[in-house]
């Protein structure tokens, strides 16, 4: 079984013309590629016509069993005021976690208006997610999601399960070493077959170690995830198991640790 746990819905070099062609093309890849169930991260950004916010998202899944939600923060525009609001949508089980986008928007994981939201999270005892690493076109933005700071919440919150995606590219190195003893600390791998992230990060070897280490020392903390449409799930797919895992551990990578991190019913 594979689940994807790092989807959006988007417009991407026009390959749709509107969120429900974009919708419908992901459950052809998804047919397509073997997967079973996904995350889908609605954008922070309420109401755009090119990628799908919570509303929509909730929307265009309907009654599918196997389709997944997170909530995305507007920590810039709105601060700690939507507490209640996610609290609710976390306990009805409309989304299974919160995610961060520090380097897309100007604030560190550190900021004090996080803080309630993590407290939240501990609490029910689901994952926060965090965006990390360059954006394409703009490496100053990675300054604001610095791992280091990621261990710090990590350590304030020993409970809370911490995700990080994106591996804080191209510095794969740099965030291993800074979170290697630190136990709540989680990898999503969304985009790490992308041809720039791996080229960036100094080659597909080097992705491939900083992977196996990296299962070999949580190996229930590693979660499969894309980033479609951006970057290809078919590569994805292939990363993992050019990896040489054993039967077991590369099972849990594609579906079972997500299933239990983000405790989906699939
Ligand atoms: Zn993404």
């Amino acid at each position: 079984m594979i689940i994807d746990s790092h989807v959006h819905i988007s417009l991407y070099n026009d390959n749709v013309k509107n969120l429900q062609e974009a919708f419908n093309l992901f459950l052809q890849e998804m047919e397509k590629n073997g997967i079973s169930g996904a995350i889908i991260i609605p954008d922070n950004i309420e109401g755009s016509d090119s990628i799908v916010d919570l509303d929509k998202a909730i929307e265009l899944i309907g009654d599918r069993k196997n389709l997944f939600l997170l909530g995305s923060l507007q920590i810039i525009q709105r601060g700690s005021s939507e507490l209640e609001k996610y609290k609710k949508l976390l306990e009805e089980g409309k989304i299974k976690g919160l995610k961060f986008f520090p380097g897309h928007d100007p604030y560190y994981p550190t900021d004090e208006r996080c803080l309630p939201y993590y407290e939240l999270c501990q609490e029910l005892d689901v994952p926060v997610l965090f965006h990390t690493g360059e954006n394409s076109g703009d490496s100053d933005c990675a300054k604001w999601n610095d791992p280091k700071y990621i261990v710090e919440i990590a350590k304030k919150y020993p409970q809370l399960k911490v995700i990080i995606t994106h591996y804080y590219w191209p510095k794969m190195d740099y965030c291993y070493e800074i979170t290697k003893n630190v136990p709540n600390i989680y990898f999503e791998i969304a985009a790490m077959s992308d041809a720039e992230v791996i080229e960036k990060s100094g080659g597909i070897e080097k992705v491939r170690e900083i992977l196996r280490e990296t299962i070999a020392d949580r190996s229930d903390k590693v979660i499969f995830g894309t980033d479609w449409p951006m970057c290809k799930i078919e590569e994805h797919i292939e990363l993992i198991k050019s990896l040489g895992l054993s039967e077991d551990l590369e099972s849990g990578v594609f579906s079972e640790n997500s299933k239990r991190i983000y405790k989906l019913s699939l």
